[in-house]
């Protein structure tokens, strides 16, 4: 898969709820290759920004598969780690607002609040239940991802808050957005 299997806002699938893997198959497997490539394929494209991860409905996929970069500091090391059937145990620490962006929302950061801690159950490529403990910016894109499988987008925890919402400029830079101008009445974010 190539960055352009990767869907947009405002395709309605974004705000669709996946459907749980009940049978791990090649299919599945085959799934996360592509996914991986398309990730790879995106970031190529990007002089400054990494793809730290995606959910399969973001190449139009409805299923509870993601992918996160097993190194985030690292633009050479393009290692990413498969979750299948992923969900939070518990939330946990304090709720911290950081910058987010997302694949499928293109030229739009957002100041997202998330919690610092999580516990998460997930599915290994076997089958094999995984629980462990992430903390910081893992936390942070995990709760993004499992967003996904569950149809919310970053921006749907914005909605109204004027000043939560960011571009990238040519230098890399995160600048403000507008709220009235860029975001409000904006038919591509809303529904
Ligand atoms: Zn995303």
């Amino acid at each position: 898969m190539k960055k352009e299997d990767i869907i947009a806002l405002p395709n309605p699938h974004l705000r669709t709820k996946s459907t749980k893997v009940h049978v791990i198959t090649d299919d599945t497997i085959k799934l996360i290759e592509d996914m991986t490539a398309a990730s790879i394929d995106w970031e190529d494209s990007r002089p400054h920004e990494i793809s730290a991860a995606l959910a399969a409905v973001q190449v139009d996929h409805l299923e509870r598969v993601v992918i996160i970069r097993s190194d985030f500091d690292d633009k050479s090391a393009r290692d990413f780690t498969p979750l299948i059937n992923p969900e939070i145990v518990k939330y946990e620490g304090e709720v911290v607002s950081d910058y987010e962006g997302c694949l499928s929302v293109s030229g739009v950061y957002g100041k997202v609040p998330r919690h610092t801690k999580v516990r998460v159950k997930a599915l290994d490529l076997e089958g094999n239940e995984v629980r462990f403990k992430a903390e910081g910016f893992l936390a942070r894109v995990i709760q993004h991802e499992i967003d996904h499988t569950n149809g919310i987008v970053f921006i749907d925890h914005l909605q109204d808050q004027t000043d939560a919402f960011f571009t990238l400029d040519e230098k890399g830079e995160l600048q403000p957005l507008n709220y009235d101008e860029h975001i409000r009445e904006n038919s591509i974010l809303w529904d």
